[in-house]
């Protein structure tokens, strides 16, 4: 048996200099740990990942590493995401990231003699094509370690011990989620007076509209019947918009200027959400684990806000959610299929080459890229909107694998460019510049509120008592496009968008208050609305706008001791009174001028 006494667990987030390996920590829940990948876009990274260790007893040992065969999906050819691993300054002679299954498992090294006392480990990336490692196992015991997620925590729980969370403290406000729906939150119940903990899982802000992700704001603000919510967004919004575009157009560094000037804000950036207590039907506290060095914090509150885009906080916590299309009976939309289906909007991967006076090269994917041919590959420089992956796939259990496929995609075509096309002379001079690595998500789960918004409320604008900020995106909603199916079935990349315009419509604020648990909230893409309803309501800026509300709703609950749903019933004339004077700055430059609405009711969200 594998046990402290003859084994030693090596967490690679936690290498003393991870060199020029990337923390990732998109896919805790589904593969439990926070990992290191090897994103060096087809170029070999320069820095190994490197760290020292103890071994507590002379042996023989042998050498597991806990990895992923990424490409495995979509191919059984040599995957190009492979790296070695250096013991002693010795490579292992196993090449790691390869095998046969496309689940993370524990790769088996070399049996190595090591003698009592200080050795070293170090990781070498060998392609730069996303080779991954989550953990070294170095045991004298035969047995090999498990595979399924269970058997890792138990090994983890009894190789690394149990950790108790550090405290840090009660917040009368806890925002899950730094994207632009979360910031808003955050800054709106911060300004009225709450003492505010915004945990975010990034070390930058922005969720979607950050350099890492890189899309651009959609939406209006300033709309009646509350022209004056919105002015928050001109605060931490970009001055230009577009997808895939420079890093510095998302102006990271603004986002996080205006919410560190904000006193009563905590910021726990790098911080990911992994358990929510509850007493009752409340959230009490949320257990948070810092993504590098893997450490857990708990933060209490009397009011929580679900702003992490994917409803993790709500599952967490066990709210019921929606997924998926509902049936058109459900909700008697004439937009949604005749039988409930899976289909949801899809991720991106954002990508962009630029031409430069030199001729560069790039490896052929040929072996285990996606086959593409002249009449399948987009010959295009930059992603757009449309080049959406995963809408078939399980938003939840299979996001490690949507983020994949958008590399894979981008990876692939960019190499077919540049090999195998029949004008690679045109693409002699372009470099792929830019692959995200962060998967940019649309629709995970929308955590089922007080009130369901329907596709009819939007289009006969019926009106409700506690209306607020108002959506203005058409139903923008998306489906793989059809020449894409043909050629992938299953595994689209390229999406169509088929849009229903729409007026300016104020959402209940029951949409933004969770049924099953009475002191969260909801802000951005996780409100309760059907899939129909999603597509006009996720558009940033009515995220950003809900957040501000939310914000305000939380205020209200803490200084009167009452719950989110009791707001519509008694106090929504003083949340109307708030939302008419808004808590943005209104002595900022205005620049929200870029996408506003797809007026053209044809084009896919911005490009
Ligand atoms: C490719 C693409 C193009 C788009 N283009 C447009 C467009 O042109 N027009 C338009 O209107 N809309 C567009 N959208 C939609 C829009 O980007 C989003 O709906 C919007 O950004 C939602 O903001 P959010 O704050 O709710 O979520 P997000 O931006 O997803 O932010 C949520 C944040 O929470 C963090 N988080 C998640 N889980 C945890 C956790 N457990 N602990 C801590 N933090 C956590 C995440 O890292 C993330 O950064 C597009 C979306 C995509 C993917």
């Amino acid at each position: 048996m594998i046990t402290k006494e003859n084994s030693i667990l090596l967490l690679a987030t936690r290498f003393a200099d991870r060199g020029d390996w990337t923390v990732d920590q998109q896919f805790i829940p589904q593969m439990g740990s926070s990992y290191l990948l090897a994103h060096g876009i087809g170029t070999p990274l320069g820095k190994d990942a490197f760290t020292t260790f103890d071994i507590p007893e002379e042996g023989d040992y042998t050498l597991w590493v806990r990895t992923k065969n990424w490409t495995r999906p979509w191919s059984d050819g040599p995957t190009p995401g492979i790296f070695r691993v250096l013991l002693d300054g010795e490579a292992d002679g196993t090449v790691f990231g390869t095998g046969e299954t496309d689940a993370w498992y524990w790769q088996k090294g070399s049996v190595r003699h090591f003698g009592k006392g200080a050795h070293t480990a170090a990781l070498r990336d060998l392609t730069g094509f996303d080779g991954r490692c989550d953990a070294l196992l170095l045991t004298r015991d035969a047995a090999a370690p498990g595979n399924s997620l269970e058997e890792y925590r138990a090994l983890r729980r009894s190789l690394l011990g149990e950790e108790t969370p550090a405290d840090k403290g009660h917040f009368d406000f806890v925002v899950v989620g730094g994207g632009i729906a979360g910031i808003c939150a955050a800054l709106s119940a911060a300004r009225l007076g709450a003492r505010v903990a915004l945990v975010h899982d990034r070390y930058i802000l922005g969720g979607n509209n950050s350099s890492e992700v890189r899309l651009g704001l959609g939406g209006m603000i300033n709309l009646p019947p509350y022209g004056s919510l919105g002015y928050m967004l001109n605060e931490i919004g970009p001055e230009r918009g577009g997808n895939a575009r420079g890093a510095h157009y998302y102006e990271d560094e603004r986002k996080m200027r205006v919410v560190l000037a904000e006193k009563n804000i905590t910021l726990f950036p790098g911080y990911s959400v992994i358990g929510a207590e509850r007493n009752g039907d409340r959230v009490v506290s949320v257990t948070a684990m810092e993504v590098a060095g893997q450490t857990l914090i708990r933060i209490s509150g009397d009011v929580f806000s679900d702003c992490t885009g994917d409803g993790n906080l709500a599952a967490l916590a066990g709210a019921e959610s929606l997924s998926g299309r509902e049936a058109r009976s459900e909700f008697g939309e004439s937009l949604a299929p005749e039988t409930r289906d899976s289909l949801h909007m899809g991720g991106t991967i954002g990508w962009y080459c630029e031409v430069r006076n030199t001729p560069c090269s790039f490896p052929d994917s040929f072996d285990w890229g996606l086959p593409l041919g002249e009449l399948t590959v987009e010959p295009v420089h930059r992603s757009t909107g449309a080049w959406e992956v995963g809408m078939h796939y399980d938003p939840v259990t299979d996001a490690e694998k949507m983020r994949d496929y958008g590399m894979y995609v981008a990876y692939s075509t960019f190499s077919y460019c540049k090999n195998r096309y029949s004008a690679k002379e045109d693409w002699e001079c372009t470099h792929l510049v830019w692959v995200s690595h962060v998967l940019g998500r649309r629709e995970t789960r929308r955590v089922r509120g007080e009130y369901v918004l329907r596709q009819q409320d939007i289009l006969k604008k019926i009106p409700h008592e506690d209306g607020t900020a108002s959506l203005s995106w058409n139903i923008d909603l998306h489906f793989p496009r059809t020449d894409n199916s043909r050629n992938f079935p299953g595994d689209e990349w390229l999406s169509e968008s088929r849009t229903t315009p729409v007026d300016p419509y104020p959402i209940p604020l029951r949409c933004f208050c969770a049924k099953d648990i009475e002191n969260l909230m909801m802000a951005g893409r996780t409100i309760s609305v059907t899939h129909v309803a999603f597509g006009s309501t996720h558009a940033p800026r009515t995220s950003g706008m809900v957040g501000e509300v939310v914000g305000m709703a939380a205020w209200l609950c803490i200084r009167d001791g009452i719950l989110p749903r009791d707001i519509p019933a008694s106090r929504m004339e003083e949340l109307r009174a708030l939302m008419r004077k808004g808590t943005g700055r209104t002595d900022v430059q205005y620049n929200q001028f870029y996408t506003l609405v797809d007026n053209t009711a044809k084009q896919i969200e911005s490009i």
